[in-house]
């Protein structure tokens, strides 16, 4: 776009109570965050660090550690100040895990105080040991975690059924005074979640944390959590994502951060315009798009790359692009700005692609 103009967005933010995840603000005067959790023995903090640092390299903005043993909870003080990232600790009914986290210097903290309420009330502790510390909160309501109680009343995880736990659980931390949480409403199912947050979002000015559970492996996971977070955040809905993928995690931050870059709530960086190939292809349209995105994988400076199969749409997207390809005869017409640059043998139109990208983004201040 033009220099200067920030890219449409579909809707504006809705207005919520702001928190912060140690250095990374959530709601709504703050970019919409990505997180992911590691799949590591958060015990092992070697194995969990080198983790996070990896996470931190894909763009990850914060990250989650589970924390279901005092060996896990012994690893957080190591965890939380070398990792380069917002830690926050995931905590299942145990409170005295709550309260290392929250002394090892933990970010945030994801517990549910309905849990820590039923066997050990301590929630007010909770809270004043949280304000202390400026550890924030995630309230995590899970259709798969419901309350026995309302699972009775609504016979199962519904909207309706999602929304009045999350609201209680608000409850228990608002009724001592404190306000420095976010809520998630997790659900497999695309379409109930969607409908628990926007329900959710009508109830409080909470800030929400967006996620579809148990999503599936890598190309379910994705499309569930592509449609589903593109429909409430095309409403302004929602302050932070994780996408849950049976799948690496580096595979949730790449994902995450594409559906952000899709609704230009995050500026675009490397975008390829590529064709999806037809009859009039010339050469292999699939491979060359695959072969220029891993080539240019971790540009940073925003774009766009047309990668085009012939020469009826060829010239027109190269013309929008930055840099782009148009094919045909066994060579490849490469195009900067618009212009016929070169033009090249098929074996040659990677390289120079890349070539051209790198001389681009020199120019245009990359490191
Ligand atoms: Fe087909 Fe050419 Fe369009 Fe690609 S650019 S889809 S090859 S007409």
């Amino acid at each position: 776009g033009m220099p200067g103009t920030p890219a449409p967005v579909l809707a504006p933010r809705r207005k919520t109570h702001q928190i912060h995840v140690g250095k990374v603000g959530v709601g709504s005067d703050y970019p919409v965050s990505v997180q992911s959790m590691t799949t590591t023995l958060t015990a092992d903090v070697n194995t969990t660090l080198q983790q996070i640092a990896e996470l931190t390299a894909a763009g990850c903005d914060i990250v989650r550690v589970a924390c279901p043993s005092q060996d896990d909870a012994d690893a957080l003080p190591q965890i939380a100040q070398h990792s380069q990232i917002p830690v926050i600790a995931d905590i299942h009914f145990q409170p005295k895990y709550v309260f290392a986290a929250i002394e090892a210097g933990c970010a945030a903290v994801r517990v549910n105080p309905g849990n820590i309420r039923k066997f050990d009330d301590q929630v007010k502790e909770i809270a004043q040991a949280a304000k202390d510390h400026g550890t924030s909160i995630r309230i995590g309501v899970n259709a798969g975690s419901l309350d026995k109680r309302l699972l009775e009343k609504y016979g199962k995880a519904t909207p309706e059924a999602l929304v009045e736990s999350a609201a209680w659980e608000a409850s228990l931390f608002e009724e001592h005074g404190f306000h420095d949480f976010k809520i998630s409403v997790k659900h497999n199912d695309p379409v109930v979640m969607v409908r628990a947050y926007e329900l959710l979002a009508e109830r409080g000015d909470w800030p929400l944390h967006l996620g579809v559970t148990e999503a599936g492996p890598a190309f379910q996971g994705t499309i569930k959590s592509a449609t589903a977070f593109g429909a409430l955040l095309s409403q302004g809905i929602g302050d932070t994502i994780r996408v849950s993928l049976s799948a690496p995690p580096v595979e949730e931050v790449k994902v995450g951060i594409q559906i952000l870059q899709s609704l230009n709530l995050r500026p675009r960086k490397l975008e390829i315009v590529s064709c999806p190939s037809c009859g009039r292809a010339q050469v292999d349209v699939y491979k060359l798009a695959d072969e220029v995105t891993a080539g240019l994988e971790g540009m940073t400076v925003p774009l766009r790359v047309a990668v085009m199969g012939c020469v009826v749409n060829g010239p027109g997207e190269a013309r929008e692009a930055d840099l782009g390809v148009a094919s045909g005869n066994g060579k490849g017409q490469i195009f900067v700005k618009g212009e016929v640059v070169k033009t090249v043998p098929e074996s040659a139109i990677v390289e120079t692609l890349i070539e051209e990208a790198m001389r681009i983004a020199e120019e245009m201040g990359e490191p």
